[in-house]
């Protein structure tokens, strides 16, 4: 049954109106029709079943038929710092650890980031929001703005309690900062086992030494994935599927 995520529903008597490029969606791409049923979402862990009582070029309408819970969020709710990656590379590393379940994604300018900018902010949270409505989640990946690597941690408290940091030059087993982080009993990690946050970095040109001894001081676990060098979107998309194994929903 086709899903629709719409993140301000308004109801009336039991009806929600949908307009704009939701519609157009609904009846050019999906190709919907007057009496079909479709699944609603909006973000919160309350999904709708419906079924599409009126239907026009700008607005479609549906009639509630069912409430009902469904929430296929991970444990652990996941961050990934993701250096900004050129062409096709970051849409495929938003769109595969959004189906991996990333609660948020922070696109990152680092020392060696071949792009500082970008204007694709758009287009990746619209890939975000399909890869959440196709893999069945009620719950979008947020896309951040773009920050600079240090300022990740100027507010640390508010971002992350505990976190990996992915580096091909060294680095223990991702196994054994799994040990760490289950073996640490403080507040930070605590939180972070009772679905706090953690945040997983991956540049495509690689790390300065400054910036792997910045995130050490700042707590992170510098992490090796293996004697070969991976490219970024392989890096992010294995770590994202290890972390959800041995903390998350995949184990
Ligand atoms: N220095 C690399 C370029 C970076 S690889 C080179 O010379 O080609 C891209 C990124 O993926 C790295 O910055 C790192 O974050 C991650 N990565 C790649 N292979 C890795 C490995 N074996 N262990 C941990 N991280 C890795």
């Amino acid at each position: 049954m086709p899903r629709i995520y719409l993140p301000a529903l308004r109801f009336v008597n039991n009806k929600i109106s949908i307009t704009g490029e939701k519609a157009r969606y609904l009846t050019s791409v999906l190709r919907c029709r007057k009496g079909d049923d479709l699944i609603v979402f909006s973000g919160g862990n309350d999904c709708f079943r419906t079924t599409i009582s009126e239907i026009g070029r700008q607005e479609v309408t549906v009639e509630v038929t069912e409430k009902f819970l469904c929430n296929l969020e991970s444990p652990i709710r996941i961050i990934l710092a993701q250096a900004l990656l050129k062409g096709e590379k970051m849409d495929l590393v938003i769109q595969k650890t959004t189906e991996l379940g990333v609660a948020e994604i922070l696109p990152v300018v680092t020392s060696r980031s071949q792009l500082r900018e970008t204007r694709r902010l758009s287009r990746w949270r619209k890939i975000a929001e399909e890869a959440s409505r196709q893999s069945g989640r009620n719950v979008v990946t947020v896309l951040h703005e773009p920050m600079q690597f240090g300022s990740i941690f100027s507010d640390q408290g508010s971002l992350f309690k505990a976190g990996l940091i992915l580096y091909e030059e060294k680095g223990m087993k991702i196994s054994k900062a799994a040990e760490m982080l289950k073996r640490v009993s403080n507040a930070a990690v605590h939180s972070f086992m009772r679905g706090g946050q953690l945040v997983i970095i991956c540049p495509e040109g690689g790390f300065t030494e400054e910036e792997i001894v910045l995130a050490g001081e700042k707590g992170l676990l510098i992490v090796s994935l293996g004697q070969r060098i991976l490219r970024a979107e392989t890096a992010a998309i294995s770590a994202v599927t290890l972390i959800q194994f041995l903390f998350g929903d995949m184990g």
